[in-house]
């Protein structure tokens, strides 16, 4: 790490004058930044030269790892012909176009239409503000609560952070705002009951998310949102029979399902889509992060021809579909994705997760008797170790800093350590990641 003492240091500046999210500004005037110089296939160097796997992929998203050159050449091509075009007012460009087509034909079914944002959060924003203009659309303007679930991870704006379940998200900035519910975290290893099959835990969830709409008002209630599986808020794997539980409840109060595929998306469950890994058939869904591999901001909400249908009547009858940002469907974000999923086409995306799954889930799952470790969960190339209350009760980041210092980058979600690392990840590296956190979970624990 650069020296934060040194005047006008990279570190000294950084500390100066950039405010970083999700982070302790107070502790990183102490610590300093980790200052990431250059990437190539899965590692990342500092300005040190030290190598590290990132055993998450920046934040669940590079999936093609950081030396792609396809993936830049794309990005320079657009650059050179037409750094720049509106997608308001009748006005398109070839690089969204073949993009909205490559995205519509892989979406889950039955999504048919995209709506390109930059992030994930102005994913869900606007999957928000839609659900909205749905029921406004169908003269039921009192259909507008959404219920999302504890736990849930949807974002940082406004919308997205009120959607999210997690306290650090909300204290203080004064969220959630109005008309957002709260439904249970399907969590079976903590909240079932003794003697309660998953089977029984998914059907009590879908019977209490029943409670939860009658005593709000069916009538009130317009939308559900959920991660097929929840990530940030500790890769919590959803329990047998959740979704084919609770959809026929969503079905039968005429809420919609909105799917937030921000991390699930492209392959990452060896599926293409969480909701093909765990049965949703949602109204709407939320993209991102691999969508573009993370090398540009780009981001999607794609939607059932029901809700588009009702969307081009209302904005028929209003004379405009008053929403869009400057770049949606930004020529040189939508290119990048273009060649992104030529790419997963290619290697077939979802197979290869699959394929290197057990490598990861086996080494994990290995840990699973370890005196620290409360549980071990993962699907495809996503996986948490959650350590145990009791015996390792705030020792999360020092297991992330003890695999750091072993080369490793894993993600401490408070107690719950996160991989989630780039798909094109080999055996040897795969393994390196779970046995030097083995080692790093040792250290931790010896040290505490
Ligand atoms: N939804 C999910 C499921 C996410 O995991 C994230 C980010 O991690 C978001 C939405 C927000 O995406 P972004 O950080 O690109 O705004």
């Amino acid at each position: 790490m650069d020296n934060l003492a040194r005047p006008n240091s990279p570190a000294a500046r950084d500390t100066a004058f950039h405010v970083h999210p999700q982070t302790n500004l107070h502790a990183h005037e102490r610590v300093g930044p980790m200052i990431v110089t250059h990437g190539e296939g899965v590692r990342v160097y500092d300005d040190e030269g030290r190598g590290y796997i990132d055993a998450m992929a920046g934040l669940w998203s590079a999936a093609l790892g950081f030396s792609n050159q396809r993936l830049a050449d794309a990005a320079y091509r657009q650059l050179c012909a037409l750094p720049y075009a509106s997608t308001f007012a009748h006005r398109s460009n070839p690089a969204v176009i073949e993009l909205a087509t490559r995205l519509t034909a892989i979406a889950p079914a039955p999504l048919t239409r995209a709506l390109f944002s930059n992030s994930g959060s102005e994913a869900v924003d606007t999957a928000m503000k839609l659900v909205w203009y749905y029921w406004n659309a169908h003269g039921r303007p009192e259909k507008k609560k959404i219920i999302a679930r504890a736990n849930a991870y949807h974002g940082s704006t406004i919308a997205a952070a009120s959607l999210t379940g997690l306290d650090r998200m909300q204290r203080d900035f004064d969220l959630p705002i109005e008309r957002v519910v709260r439904a249970p975290c399907p969590h079976y290893a903590k909240f079932a009951k003794p003697g309660e099959t998953e089977h029984a835990f998914s059907a009590r969830m879908a019977e209490e998310l029943d409670t939860l709409i009658r005593a709000e008002g069916a009538d009130t209630v317009g939308a559900f949102f959920a991660e097929p599986l929840q990530g940030a808020g500790g890769v919590i794997i959803p329990p047998a029979g959740y979704f084919e539980a609770i959809q026929p409840v969503l079905e039968a109060h005429d809420v919609l399902l909105i799917a937030d595929e921000v991390i699930c998306g492209f392959g990452r469950t060896g599926s293409m889509w969480g909701s093909e890994t765990y049965g949703l058939r949602p109204d709407m869904a939320t993209c991102a992060k691999a969508l573009s591999a993370s090398y540009i901001p780009i981001a999607a909400t794609l939607m059932s021809e029901r809700v588009y249908e009702a969307l081009r009547d209302q904005s028929g009858k209003l004379g405009q579909f008053g929403h869009g940002y400057t770049y949606s469907g930004h020529p040189v974000a939508a290119a990048v994705a273009v060649e992104t999923l030529k790419i997963y086409e290619e290697i077939d995306i979802a197979a290869r997760a699959a394929a290197a799954a057990p490598l990861l889930q086996e080494g994990l799952r290995s840990l699973a008797s370890h005196a620290c470790v409360f549980e071990v969960r993962g699907v495809g190339l996503i996986a948490g170790v959650e350590l145990d209350p009791e015996r390792a009760a705030g020792l999360g980041p020092a297991v992330a800093d003890a695999a750091k210092a072993r080369g490793v980058l894993v993600r401490a979600l408070g107690d719950t350590l996160a991989f989630c690392p780039p798909i094109i990840i080999g055996e040897d590296d795969l393994r390196t990641v779970t046995t030097v956190f083995a080692e790093a979970l040792d250290a931790a624990a010896a040290q505490s």
